[in-house]
C-alpha cells in the first residue's frame, strides 16, 4: 500500500529501554535521508540539570521549575546523532550515566515537563523528512505518522547490550544493577498515567531478540518505502 500523505511524512519508532531505538533509527534516518531525533536525550537533559542544580527529583514542582528555566537545544552531530546543548555547555556526553538513568523516568513522568519536550519536538518535527524516537512518538507526538514502529526484545537482551555499552565505555557497573535500573524504567515509563509507554494502535510490531542489527535496519527501510 502506498502513502497518499504528504511527501517525506515523518516517522516515528517507540519502544521500551535499550530496545535499540536510538541506533536503528539513526541508521534507518541516514538509510533514507531523514534527519533524526532522539527525543529521550530531551527527557535525560532536563534530569541532568535538575540533578547539577541539586533538584529533588521526586519533587515534582521543583522538576518542572527547573525545566521550565532550562535553556536547551537539540542539534545533529558529526556521526548521525544529536547533541544537546544546556545553557550554553554541551552535555551529550554525560546523558548516559547511571545517575540520569536512574532518575530519568521520574522526571519525564512530570506532565509540565512532557508539555515543554512534546511542543518543542512536534516544532521540529513539522519540517517532516524526520526520524523520532522514544517512547509516545507515534501515541501523542506524531499520531499523524503513516509508519509508527514499535521495537522489542526481552529484558535479559536489552541488559546485556546495555551492560556490554558500559563496560565497553568503561564503566564500571554490575550487570544486575543494570536489569535492576532498567526493569524499574520500563514499569515507570509504562505504568505512569501522562502518555504511558504502548504501542499506537497502528504500529508495526518489530521484535529484535533473533535479528541482527542489519536486519532491523533492513526490515524498517523496507517498511518505510511505503511511505516515501
Ligand atoms: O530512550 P531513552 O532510554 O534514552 O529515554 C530515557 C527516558 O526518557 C525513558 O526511560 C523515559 O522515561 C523518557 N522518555 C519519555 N518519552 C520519550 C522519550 C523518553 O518519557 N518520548
Amino acid at each position: 500500500m502506498s502513502n497518499t500523505g504528504p511527501a517525506r511524512p515523518p516517522i516515528a519508532i517507540d519502544g521500551p529501554a535499550v530496545s535499540g531505538k536510538s541506533s536503528v533509527g539513526r541508521s534507518l534516518a541516514s538509510h533514507i535521508g531523514y534527519r533524526f531525533l532522539d527525543t529521550g536525550l530531551m527527557y535525560r537533559a532536563a534530569t541532568w540539570n535538575a540533578i547539577k542544580n541539586d533538584v529533588d527529583v521526586n519533587d515534582l514542582v521543583a522538576v518542572a521549575q527547573a525545566a521550565e528555566r532550562m535553556d536547551f537545544a537539540v542539534s545533529n552531530g558529526e556521526t548521525g546523532g544529536n547533541l544537546i546543548v544546556v545553557n550554553g555547555e554541551d552535555v551529550t556526553k554525560h546523558l548516559h550515566a547511571p545517575a540520569v538513568d536512574d532518575s530519568v523516568s521520574s522526571v519525564a513522568s512530570v506532565g509540565r515537563v512532557r508539555e515543554i519536550m512534546v511542543a518543542e519536538q512536534r516544532k521540529l518535527a513539522s519540517g517532516g523528512a524526520i526520524v523520532m524516537v522514544g517512547r509516545d512518538i507515534g501515541t501523542v507526538v506524531i499520531p499523524e505518522a503513516p509508519l509508527k514502529i514499535y521495537l522489542t526484545a526481552t529484558v535479559q537482551t536489552r541488559a546485556n547490550r546495555r551492560h556490554r555499552d558500559f563496560i565497553a565505555e568503561g564503566t564500571e557497573i554490575e550487570f544486575e544493577d543494570v536489569i535492576r535500573s532498567m526493569a524499574q524504567r520500563d514499569l515507570i515509563d509504562s505504568s505512569r498515567e501522562n502518555s504511558p509507554l504502548r504501542p499506537a494502535d497502528d504500529a508495526r510490531i518489530v521484535d529484535t531478540d533473533d535479528l541482527t542489527f542489519d536486519e532491523v535496519v533492513n526490515h524498517l527501510v523496507e517498511l518505510a518505502k511505503d511511505v516515501l
